[in-house]
């Protein structure tokens, strides 16, 4: 291992020689920073160059330790992942004109006016988030409740609430024709968003969680139980 010092850090980086044409530099997600540089090439040159490319070099050092630390957990910060519907996605938050958010791939673009201003970034991302939470919610209500139709079920219109709850992953008010559902349901795989879906809608039916309640859901969920385990028990974390 080599050192060099990088904005007053000292890093360590492993040097191998080949026969490419340029200096390639990795930063590999165990944390370590290699180096491959053709054989003519003069150590000083190598340092140069990884002078010049510091500031990518230590963004992409820390986005990798931040992964490491948070495999599951979603942390709404620059450099972080957080699962959407059950796949990875990285966060980066960059200064921009105009406030948005954007997907390419497997990357999720928070552009913000205030790329210092933490909670007013974060901000941007959960509005973000509780609009397309809204849509997605409300398309799969739509879907169970035209089956609960479907199976001689009458589940009224009803008025979606979509919010931050911390111990639960839905209510149901059949009185108020209302639901809630728990923005953290933006994190979890599309079939667990379903088992909590049709549980509320379900509620319109049956206030208890007795055989009659079950009995529909058996009907029109076959493997609810399967779901409604996993849920609890891959994702109860998220909610606490
Ligand atoms: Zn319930």
């Amino acid at each position: 291992m080599r050192t060099i010092v990088l904005n007053n850090k000292i890093i360590e980086y492993d040097l191998k020689y080949n026969a490419k044409k340029n200096v390639n530099i990795r930063v590999k997600p165990d944390l370590t920073l290699k180096v491959s540089a053709p054989r003519w090439v003069l150590k000083g040159e190598i340092e140069r160059i990884l002078n010049e490319k510091s500031s990518w070099i230590l963004e992409n050092l820390e986005i990798q330790k931040q992964s490491k630390k948070d495999e599951r957990s979603n942390i709404l910060e620059n450099g972080h992942s957080i699962w959407l519907l059950g796949e990875k996605y990285r966060l980066y938050f960059r200064s921009s004109d105009k406030n948005t958010v954007m997907i390419f791939d497997d990357q999720i673009f928070v552009c913000t006016k205030k790329p210092d201003d933490l909670e007013y970034s974060q901000k941007i991302l959960k509005n973000w988030l509780k609009s397309y939470a809204e849509t997605y919610f409300m398309d799969t209500l739509k879907k169970y409740q035209n089956k609960l139709i479907n199976n001689g079920y009458k589940t009224p219109d009803f008025e979606l609430q979509v919010r931050e709850m911390k111990t639960r992953w839905g209510t149901c008010i059949p009185s108020k024709k209302k639901v809630t559902l728990n923005m953290a349901l933006m994190y979890t795989p599309q079939k667990y968003m379903e088992y909590v879906a049709l549980h509320e809608l379900i509620h319109f039916q049956e206030i208890y969680h007795n055989d009659h309640f079950y009995g529909i859901f058996e009907e029109v969920m076959p493997d609810y139980k399967e779901r409604q385990t996993k849920l609890n028990k891959e994702y109860a974390r998220i909610t606490k």
